[in-house]
């Protein structure tokens, strides 16, 4: 989105060199140019200005999908003109749709009988998923209190303060309070007896993460799940559970298919998936599955008929591509069971080539789990020189990765974290490789100076009052030393982290 701010002259037009055979005067940015151009121009200027994007495959800072194979960009390319609320006009694309939401449903243990068809939809992501999910549990919860002749205007949804930034915004957007689980040093994923302890009358759901966006970790859904029957048992509330399996759902039913963590379990009464994470398909598709009819009040579902047949859509856009739903299609039949588990196999060796790599590096104590997502979540185990994650992520840009930091939420925000997402598309090659890069960086630093204010805790950083100007001492301008001009570095670099601190939810 654009946020309005004052845009400095340079920032008025633009200049292409190589178009300049087709366009002699600049474009302007910010207004729509008043004359066309012709279309190898137009793509020359884009082109030339999109290459200085990060390289998509090597974004480690992201889960979703950055490569598919070539039948399956044709398909996509194929039906990029294909909208799909038009189901009438369209209806192989719906049908197959439709078949997603029953492999997925089936591969989460939905109880489902013989000739049963599975309750979901496909959405634009985990986070449209997660908006529909949280409405269905909160009409329910308010019609069992109206029908009680109860209030029901402060609903409330208990989560980890782990959860990824889509729950904060089901909160505000529908208003609905965010009771959240406070983390603790080493041990950063909601625990279950403490969500229960919060659970109130007014609670709408408990929201289990089935694999942290912070270090991958699965949250103990069973035990959520058995401590809740009880409390629900003692009170007669009907508290139930989503899990949100953005990122975990397409790994654990190939990885770990005795995890309970599903429709298994009696209190799960959705779940949602990224399609475009571990379901292997680029950006723009997720998965939201309920247990059963009765889990989505019907009020919420908008019949359509003026595009042909009756067609009932509960989603929050109306018009989107067809193409991801397609792809999600591809990859389901293209890989099977057999496939999807193998992708998934690889993605964790190669996470443990990794994690071990590090280990051996002597310098970092590694905050994420075997048994989770695919992902090495690492920080430094000795900060006493001053040069932290934000350094080492900073620096390792100079070799091409992309490589996060960030801090843990409140309550675990001194620690802070690197976090490497293993994709189908890092090799152990790149894995190797990194782990080289990384040390190299390590190197670098330490030939670095100490920083001065190195023996002061982290937190001592969150003012952000470093040095003022060096420039001026007494009132008059002396020449920098190589120590001043270091520690120019440094107040550079504490801004350049309290920046990053307060952009909370860079990762995804
Ligand atoms: C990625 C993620 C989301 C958001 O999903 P999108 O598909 O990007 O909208 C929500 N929850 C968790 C745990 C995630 O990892």
């Amino acid at each position: 989105m654009v946020l309005s701010k004052n845009f400095s002259q340079s920032d008025v037009s633009m200049h292409s060199t190589f178009a300049s055979r087709y366009v002699r005067e600049s474009l302007p940015r910010y207004k729509m140019p008043e004359k066309s151009i012709p279309k190898e121009a137009a793509f020359q200027i884009i082109n030339d200005e999109l290459m200085l994007d990060g390289k998509p495959r090597l974004n480690l800072a992201s889960f979703v999908t950055t490569w598919m194979e070539p039948e399956c960009d044709k398909l996509i390319m194929d039906s990029i003109n294909k909208n799909y609320v038009d189901m009438d006009e369209y209806p192989v694309t719906t049908e197959l749709q439709n078949r997603c939401v029953n492999m997925i449903a089936h591969l989460f243990n939905a109880p489902l009988g013989e000739s049963e068809v599975a309750v979901g939809v496909g959405t634009v992501g985990s986070s449209e998923a997660i908006m529909l999910a949280g409405l269905a549990f909160k009409r329910k919860w308010q019609n069992r209190r109206k029908a009680e002749g109860k209030p029901c205007d402060k609903p409330n949804i208990v989560t980890g303060a782990n959860v990824q930034v889509c729950w904060e915004k089901f909160a505000r957007y529908f208003e609905v309070e965010l009771k959240e689980v406070k983390l603790s040093e080493n041990y950063y994923v909601m625990d279950p007896a403490k969500a229960v302890e919060m659970v109130d009358e007014n609670t709408i759901c408990v929201a289990a993460i089935l694999g942290s966006t912070l270090n991958g970790e699965f949250e103990d859904v069973k035990l959520l799940n058995d401590l809740l029957l009880e409390k629900n048992k003692i009170t007669g509330w009907d508290t139930s559970i989503h899990v949100d399996a953005a990122s975990g759902g397409f790994i654990a039913p190939f990885l770990w298919p005795e995890l309970e963590w599903d429709f298994r379990l009696p209190l799960v009464k959705s779940i949602n998936v990224s399609g475009h994470k571990y379901g292997l398909v680029y950006a723009g598709v997720g998965w939201v599955i309920w247990r059963s009819k009765e889990d989505l009040p019907e009020e919420l579902i908008f019949h359509i008929n003026y595009l042909g047949t009756d067609q009932p859509t509960f989603t929050l856009n109306f018009s989107k591509g067809s193409s991801q739903i397609i792809a999600q299609y591809y990859q389901l039949i293209r890989l099977g069971y057999e496939g999807y588990r193998n992708v998934m196999d690889n993605c964790h060796e190669n996470a443990m080539v990794l994690k071990e790599g590090l280990e051996k590096t002597g310098r970092f104590k590694i905050v994420s789990k075997d048994n989770g997502v695919p992902l090495v979540a690492f920080s430094l185990k000795d900060k006493s020189r001053g040069h932290g994650e934000f350094e080492i992520s900073e620096t390792l840009r100079r070799f091409g990765w992309i490589v996060p930091a960030y801090t843990m939420p409140a309550d675990a925000k001194h620690i802070t974290v690197l976090r490497v997402v293993i994709r189908e598309d890092f090799s152990r090659t790149l894995a190797e490789r990194l782990v080289l890069d990384i040390t190299k960086v390590l190197h670098e630093l330490d030939a670095l100076p100490a920083k001065p204010s190195s023996k002061k805790p982290v937190n001592g950083e969150e003012n952000g009052k470093i040095s003022g100007s060096l420039e001026e001492k007494n009132g008059t301008v002396v020449k920098k030393t190589a120590m001043e001009t270091q520690r120019e570095i440094t107040a550079y670099w504490k801004n350049f982290v309290m920046a990053k601190k307060s952009d909370k939810n860079k990762i995804c």
